[in-house]
């Protein structure tokens, strides 16, 4: 084993735990093609600013703007496909019943890739609801010339019920995380014997306090991230790679002894 690939360290972690956690942040979805949020280089937040695009006050203020914004990023995901990381999660699921996936992520990737019962702590892009009455829109519509503008403005549907404007099903700045998966997700992180935190950078709270909370509770916690996070200093072990990279290989030294 080499020093920078602790998959038998953790495949081992693995297999000793009755019931595993797999936290996962935009960077499970990056190689899929989906920018994250915070990266340097390519991520959303050095090109938008979140202000004016992820709050209620910014879509009150500008709807056109934000609706056209999140009709991007649903186009974007519908083109992209699951990669090996999320189809690996899936199988680590059938070897271990007592595993749950717990995302940030408000795209459908890993439920395209079989992991049906994952916990959506920031809500799904795919569920707009009345931002007046909250009832659910149904199929908006998504144009497919929105995935090569992101700054296509574009005003929302209107509510069929009070004719409301549509909002994107997604947690803005500011607002609460849905209370049953947040429960379920404490429930879950309290329970656990080992939590792998794949792609987040853990500044996001309250979704970056579990792994803290599997761990007061005895948990090993492993990172899973190319790059050093807030959560670094807090894992019994990091693994310096991809998501796609290190699920695949923590799959295949599970499975091929
Ligand atoms: P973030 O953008 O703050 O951090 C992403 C992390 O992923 C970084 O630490 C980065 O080093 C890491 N990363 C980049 N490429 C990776 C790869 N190939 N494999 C593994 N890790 C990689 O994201 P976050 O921590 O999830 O921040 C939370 C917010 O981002 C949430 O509110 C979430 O809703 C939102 N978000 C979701 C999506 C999505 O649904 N796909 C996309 C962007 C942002
Ligand atoms: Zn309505």
């Amino acid at each position: 084993m080499q020093a920078d690939d602790p998959s038998l360290q953790v495949a081992q972690w693995f297999r000793e735990a009755e019931s595993v956690v797999i936290l996962t942040g935009a960077g499970m979805s990056a190689e899929s093609g989906i920018p994250t949020f915070r990266d340097a280089q390519n991520g959303l937040w050095s090109q938008f600013d979140p202000l004016r695009l992820a709050s209620a006050a910014a879509y009150r203020d500008d709807k056109a703007l934000v609706w056209g914004w999140y009709v991007w990023r649903m186009a974007m995901v519908r083109q992209a496909q699951p990669h090996a990381g999320h189809r690996a999660l899936a199988q680590l699921a059938a070897l271990k019943p007592g595993m749950t996936v717990v995302t940030q992520n408000v795209d459908d990737l890993h439920e395209r890739a079989g992991s049906a019962d994952a916990i959506h702590l920031h809500g799904n892009l795919f569920a707009s609801r009345c931002f007046a009455c909250a009832r659910p829109a149904g199929d908006v519509g998504i144009p497919t010339c929105a995935v090569s503008e992101p700054t296509l403005r574009l005003p929302p549907p209107r509510c069929t019920h009070c004719d409301g404007h549509i909002r994107p099903g997604v947690v803005w700045f500011g607002e609460p995380l849905p209370e049953t998966s947040w429960q379920q997700a404490v429930e879950r992180a309290h329970g656990c014997d080992l939590l792998l935190a794949v792609g987040t950078s853990g500044v996001v709270y309250p979704a970056a306090s579990l792994p803290g909370i599997a761990r007061a509770r005895g948990a090993r916690v492993v990172e899973i991230n190319p790059v050093a996070t807030d959560l670094s200093c807090k894992a019994d072990a990091v693994w310096r790679t991809t998501a796609g990279e290190g699920l695949s290989k923590l799959f295949a030294a599970l499975t091929t002894e």
